[in-house]
C-alpha cells in the first residue's frame, strides 16, 4: 500500500531539481509517517543529484536532514505518537544485527546500510529511497530521532548530518579541555565543528583559503584561524594540533596540514568522497607518529546524543531559509564554494 507525496527532485544529472511526484509506503508496524517541515541542503545532496559521485538513480529526491511532525505511527511503534517533532539523518535502515548495527554504529554496518536517499529501497516502494525534499516521509521508528524542545526547528535540521559528522569524531577522539585541534573548510560542516568543538571545551582554529570565510570563523566562534593560501602563515604556523578535521569535499592535497599536526596527531577525512592523491612522505607520518583517519557521519544513538546536546548547549547551525523555488540557486551557490551556513527548505513551500 502506498501514497504520492509531492516532492523536488533532479530528473537527470544535468537539469535542475524541479517539481516530481513520488510514492510513499504507507506506514507499517513500526513505521513513523512524518510530515517534513524543514529539510537542510548538504553538499552531498548537489554531488548526488548531479551525479559527481556515480552511481545516482533518477529521478533523484535529494535531503537528509530532515525535521518534521509525526503525523502518524504505526501499531507498533513505542518511541513516537502523533504530534511529536521528529528528525531523519542520512540512515533509514540498516541490517540491525552486526557488531556494528548492535554498537548503535548503523553508518558502519557490515551488510550495507540504506541511505535516505539514492539507496536501493528494502521496502520495494521504489526502486530506491527518496530524501527529505519532499512533502512526507515514512521511515521505521529505529531510525527516527526526537528533537528536543528548545531547539529551533529550522536551525536543528543540519544537525542531523552535518553536526553528527563533526560530532562523532570529536568525540572519539576524546576532544574536550585542554584539546588543540584545527577545523579545515569552513562550509557547513565546519560552522557546526567550530560550535561544537568549543561547547566540548577545546581550543579551536579553523584553516581557510581566504580571508572573509577567516573573519566568518572568528564570528562564529572560532579561537584562531589561519588562511591557507597565505604561504607565510602556514610556514610559520606552530605544529600543534593534536589532530585536524578536514571538511573539505573535494580531493585534496593532505601535505601542508599534515605539517601542522603534533606528535600522534590524528588527520580526520571528513567531506572527501574521492580518491586522496597526496605524495606526502611516509617520514612525514612517521617522524611523528601520525595518523590519517576517516569518519562517517554517525549511528542513531550518537546522533540523539548530538541532538540533546546541542539544545543543552545551545547551539545551532547558522541557516538561511529558502523555498523551494530557492533550492536550485541554493545548489549553484554551494557548489561555487561551501558558504560558512546552511540552506535549509522551509517545506511549506512545497
Ligand atoms: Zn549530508
Ligand atoms: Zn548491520
Amino acid at each position: 500500500m502506498t501514497f504520492t507525496t509531492p516532492a523536488w527532485g533532479a530528473r537527470t544529472a544535468d537539469t535542475p531539481l524541479e517539481p516530481i511526484t513520488i510514492q510513499r509506503r504507507e506506514a507499517l508496524a513500526t513505521d513513523v509517517r512524518i510530515k517534513v517541515e524543514y529539510c537542510g541542503i548538504c553538499h552531498s545532496d548537489v554531488h548526488t543529484a548531479r551525479d559527481e559521485w556515480d552511481g545516482t538513480a533518477y529521478p533523484c529526491v535529494p535531503g537528509h536532514e530532515v525535521l518534521g511532525i509525526a503525523v502518524a505511527v504505526g501499531p507498533e511503534v513505542t518511541k513516537f505518537k502523533a504530534g511529536d517533532r521528529v528528525g531523519i539523518g542520512c540512515l533509514v535502515s540498516s541490517c540491525g544485527a552486526c557488531d556494528a548495527c548492535e554498537a548503535g554504529l548503523e553508518q558502519y554496518c557490515e551488510t550495507g546500510w540504506t541511505g535516505t536517499y539514492n539507496s536501493s529501497d528494502p521496502y520495494g516502494t521504489d526502486s530506491h529511497t527518496h530524501g527529505g525534499y519532499s512533502g512526507e516521509i515514512v521511515v521505521d521508528e529505529r531510525f527516527v530521532l526526537r528533537i528536543p524542545d528548545g531547539l529551533d526547528p529550522a536551525a536543528a535540521a543540519p544537525i542531523l548530518c552535518a553536526g553528527i559528522t563533526l560530532y562523532s569524531p570529536l568525540k572519539h577522539l576524546a576532544v574536550g579541555p585542554g584539546s588543540k585541534i584545527a577545523i579545515l573548510g569552513f562550509g557547513g560542516l565546519g560552522a557546526m565543528g567550530v560550535k561544537l568543538a568549543k561547547a566540548l571545551g577545546a581550543e579551536v582554529t579553523v584553516i581557510t583559503r581566504t580571508e572573509v570565510k577567516a573573519a566568518d570563523a572568528l564570528k562564529a566562534g572560532a579561537d584562531h584561524v589561519l588562511v591557507s593560501s597565505d604561504a607565510a602563515q602556514m610556514n610559520t604556523a606552530e605544529r600543534g594540533f593534536e589532530a585536524i578535521f578536514s571538511t573539505i569535499p573535494r580531493t585534496h592535497d593532505m601535505a601542508p596540514y599534515l605539517q601542522l599536526l603534533k606528535n600522534d596527531g590524528c588527520y580526520v577525512i571528513l567531506g572527501a568522497v574521492e580518491p586522496m592523491q597526496t605524495p606526502f612522505h611516509g617520514a612525514t607520518l612517521m617522524g611523528r607518529r601520525i595518523s590519517i583517519v576517516g569518519s562517517l557521519i554517525g549511528g542513531i544513538p550518537e546522533t540523539q546524543e548530538v541532538l540533546d546536546f546541542c539544545a543543552e548547549h545551545g547551539i545551532a547551525s547558522d541557516v538561511q531559509v529558502v523555498g523551494v523555488d530557492g533550492i536550485n540557486a541554493a545548489y549553484d551557490h554551494i557548489a561555487a564554494g561551501d558558504p560558512g551556513f546552511r540552506y535549509v527548505i522551509d517545506m511549506s513551500t512545497i
